[in-house]
């Protein structure tokens, strides 16, 4: 018999709501998450549309989830899987070469930042270049610096570096924000932040640190360079599937296709949040799939139907 009856790959909003669901129902809850739990909840500073809560901090979010999931019965490990084994030897979440054997596995694995692919990003990543404003904003204390993207991500976070920046530039590649309304309406009504909307990056420059970035009109075509000290990107996500290989579906960009039920293509392996193929990926989403995995789960460990 394997080791653990369900095996939750990630810590996120949706593996810990699963983790809460299998151990209600007593089912015995291995989760593995590579950092701390949470996922990009963790290092949201504030959320305020998560249903009941009014205004909370990510991070106590997370930390009370987790809490919650431990009470129940799981047991939340850190490590980085490598592979999920799907074959003849049965289930099970590989990590550094440790099999954690089980009847089912939940893929909860959530994603990435996409990179923006200009010169200096990379150069520079850590050094003035920053995927997250809650680790870094404090570092530009009344310094200048700017954010890149238009959806939900980049108009949040410049506004919670306003806490720091003395001016944030907000760089749009469209002349219309992907963001809802009331963040936009938040970031013209701030006061300390330029939206350079139809603008693209063209590069990133310094050398030990960010000293400014050029940035073109797509209207215009004019070139300007912004002298900032750092650039926050917020270019959108990946899924974070690299480990599963190719023996489960995904949508052409990556995404892990399953049914509402949570069901991926192969016997015994699920998935759930935001690395799962959808329309919406917010806290309060993943939070149904995880619900919903854990549920599929049982009734699979009970009658073996798939
Ligand atoms: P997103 O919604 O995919 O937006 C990515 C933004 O980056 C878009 O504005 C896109 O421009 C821009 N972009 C993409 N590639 C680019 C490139 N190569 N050069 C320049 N700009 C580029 O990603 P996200 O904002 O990270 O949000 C991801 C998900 O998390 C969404 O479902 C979002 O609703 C959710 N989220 C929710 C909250 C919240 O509820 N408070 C907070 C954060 C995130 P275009 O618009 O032109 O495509």
């Amino acid at each position: 018999m394997p080791e653990h009856d369900v095996v939750i790959v990630g810590a996120g909003p949706a593996g810990l709501t699963a983790a809460i669901y299998a151990g209600r129902s007593r089912v015995k809850t291995l989760v593995i998450e590579m950092m701390m739990p949470g996922g990009w909840m963790a290092v949201t500073d504030t959320l305020e549309n998560y249903p009941g809560v009014g205004t909370v901090k990510g991070a106590e979010l997370a930390q009370r989830m987790a809490e919650q999931a431990k009470g129940f019965g799981a047991e939340i490990v850190t490590g980085s899987v490598s592979s999920v084994e799907t074959g003849g030897e049965g289930l099970a979440a590989v990590v550094g070469g440790e099999r954690h054997a089980a009847r089912a596995v939940i893929v909860a694995s959530g994603t990435n930042y996409r990179k923006l692919g200009v010169p200096g990003e990379v150069e520079l990543a850590g050094r003035g270049v920053s995927y997250c404003a809650t680790c870094d904003g404090p570092f530009y204390k009344g310094e200048e610096i700017a954010v890149v993207g238009g959806g939900d991500s980049a108009l949040q976070e410049a506004l919670y570096l306003t806490e720091f920046a003395s001016k944030v530039y907000l760089i749009h590649r469209r002349d219309e924000f992907r963001a809802v309304p009331i963040l936009a309406e938040r970031v013209a009504e701030s006061g300390r932040i330029e939206c350079l909307c139809s603008n693209v990056v063209e590069r990133i420059n310094g050398t030990d640190g960010v000293d400014s970035v050029d940035i073109r009109s797509t209207k215009t075509d004019e070139a300007r360079t912004l002298p900032v000290s750092g650039v926050f990107l917020f270019v959108g996500l990946e899924p974070r599937t690299e480990f599963l290989g190719d023996t489960v579906e995904t949508d052409d960009r990556g995404f892990v296709l399953t049914g509402q039920d949570m069901k991926t293509n192969v016997r015994g392996l699920l998935a759930a949040g935001d690395c799962r193929s959808k329309l919406l990926r917010q806290v309060s989403t993943a939070v149904g799939d995880g619900a919903t995995a854990a549920f599929t789960a049982r009734q699979f460990l009970e009658d073996g139907e798939w």
